[in-house]
């Protein structure tokens, strides 16, 4: 079961301008920079009274990031939602017939374990799960 909505990604192009259009945006400081070589990303958080939103900036053209943005244009990239036990919830969603992109879990910012579901099983929204660890 989804707990709460942990986290908005939007993929961004320029980290730096995109941090500073979002602090004056929210009227809130980014949290520190964080590279998460797993993703190819650098990312920041802001923490908006406990949602965040996360920018994300590809930091090698192979990036999954570097290539939404090149066929989408920056924006929107996914929605993330926290849950207790993310391996039950992801066998839940494979006995329910959702399509996963992780079928296991991987280690993402703040070293949470996260895993992608697939857009088709979502309305067209990627949307990610995570679990916060320790
Ligand atoms: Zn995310």
């Amino acid at each position: 079961m989804a707990e709460k909505i942990d986290h908005i990604g939007i993929a961004v192009a320029d980290l730096k301008a995109a941090s500073e259009a979002f602090a004056l945006l929210l009227g809130v400081q980014p949290g520190l920079p964080e590279e998460v070589p797993e993703q190819k990303v650098r990312v920041v958080f802001f923490d908006v009274g406990g949602v965040h939103v996360e920018l994300l900036e590809p930091t090698c053209p192979e990036s999954t990031i570097a290539g939404f943005i090149e066929k989408r244009g920056p924006g929107l990239h996914h929605v993330a939602f926290a849950v207790n036990e993310i391996e039950s919830e992801l066998a839940r969603l494979t006995e329910g017939g959702a399509r996963l992109i992780d079928q296991t879990p991987r280690i993402g910012a703040h070293g949470m374990k996260i895993a992608f579901v697939h857009p088709k099983s979502s309305a067209g929204v990627l949307t990610e799960l995570c679990e916060k660890v320790g």
